[in-house]
């Protein structure tokens, strides 16, 4: 895939940019790209950049999101995610919006209202994708979750028609279509093209609705709670069926897709459903052997450590890691132990050690590795 351009870039304004200048830079470069009157190269695919940009950049959730995360608010995560591609979904065009700047373009009448009910093909609605940070705590033991959210959802006061009291289009007579004549070079052509006043419908409304503006959709910015089940990981996307933009002509509406990352704890670590944790413990602790108490997940228990505990030693809690509220598994938690070495002794500590260091400590293994370093002498 070619690298998609910034879309600040693409509209050639600011990041720190006004929602005016934004909406000023769209109307002049959707009038310099529309594909109706572009003599440009590449008026179409321009005009379409420019269009995903605005999309995103005029809407202040997607523009957060945007400056958050770049593009990649907008796609599909890496591999290894279950419910698979985006493609481009997160792009539910703001009809509403556009539409006076298409009015402005061309007279009213004609353009996006028109043409977003041109097809009478019911279409499903694009999947929005989000991103939600959780805490270790809110991961581990599940949480419910207020998410603010603007989608765009079929008009409630004209059940997506954009008009009341339908009637045959009177441009073109009920047929969708008009023939324009086109005066070239080379001799007067006749073409034939979708009516702009019924947007190929063949059927206009006598009153226009005013609540989406013609649109069918309006956009609608809501507060839904969300349980996240405990145990979610970070990276997993939970699916919201449903909860995505509204789809076209009667579709059924897209998926809102939640993805989570979530933030580290300060003594354990995660590694999928186990818990691991590390466990400082003295010299003393190590060599005579101990009780300790330990904080799991859920409340503390007592461990025995065994004399002789070398640092690194692992000591597996069955069952005491992630209870996944979605699989139903649990993980363990894993102590690790490890030996803090006295580093400021006392005059009487530092005389008790002296003593000791007198007595004579049997290690196979420091003997061994003292005959390799005798061996090795030159
Ligand atoms: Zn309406
Ligand atoms: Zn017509």
């Amino acid at each position: 895939m070619a690298t998609k351009r910034d879309y600040y870039e693409v509209l050639g304004v600011d990041k720190n940019a006004s929602s005016d200048e934004i909406k000023s830079a769209f109307r002049k470069l959707a009038k310099k790209y529309h594909p109706d009157i572009s003599k440009e190269e590449n008026a179409e695919e321009k005009f379409k950049e420019v269009q995903e940009a605005y999309s995103v950049l005029s809407d202040d959730t997607k523009r957060r999101q945007y400056d958050q995360f770049g593009h990649a608010a907008f796609e599909g995560g890496a591999g290894g995610n279950p419910y698979g591609g985006f493609g481009g979904a997160g792009f539910g065009f703001d009809a509403s919006d556009l539409g006076d700047i298409f009015d402005d373009l061309f007279g009213g009448g004609f353009g996006f209202g028109g043409s977003r009910r041109s097809s009478t093909r019911s279409r499903r609605g694009s999947d929005m994708l989000m991103r939600i940070r959780l805490s270790f705590e809110e991961a581990v033991y599940g949480c419910d979750r207020d998410i603010e959210l603007d989608t765009v959802e079929v008009c409630s006061e004209c059940h997506g028609k954009g008009g009341f009291d339908e009637e045959k289009c009177s441009r073109c007579h009920g047929s969708g279509s008009i023939t324009q004549e086109q005066r070239t070079l080379f001799g007067t052509f006749a073409t034939k093209t979708t009516c702009p006043e019924c947007g190929g419908e063949g059927t206009t409304y006598k009153r226009r609705c005013s609540k989406c503006r013609g649109t069918g959709t309006t956009k609608v910015h809501k507060t839904i709670t969300v349980h996240v089940p405990a145990g979610i990981d970070n990276g997993e996307r939970l699916r919201l069926g449903g909860k995505g933009h509204a789809g076209e002509n009667g579709g059924e509406n897209g998926d809102l897709y939640l993805e989570f990352s979530i933030g580290d704890h300060a003594f354990y670590q995660r590694d999928n459903l186990d818990i691991y944790l590390e466990v400082p413990i003295t010299v003393i602790d190590a060599v005579m052997g101990c009780k300790k108490e330990i904080p799991t997940l859920y409340g503390n228990i007592t461990l025995t450590i065994p004399a002789g505990c070398d640092s690194g030693t692992k000591q597996r809690i069955k069952g005491k890691g992630i209870k996944s509220e979605s699989t139903r598994r649990s993980g363990d938690m894993y102590v690790i132990y490890s030996v803090q070495t006295p580093k400021r002794l006392s005059r009487d500590q530092k005389k008790l050690f002296e003593s000791l260091a007198k007595t004579d400590f049997k290690d196979s293994d420091i003997e061994k590795f003292e005959k390799f370093t005798k061996k090795n002498e030159r």
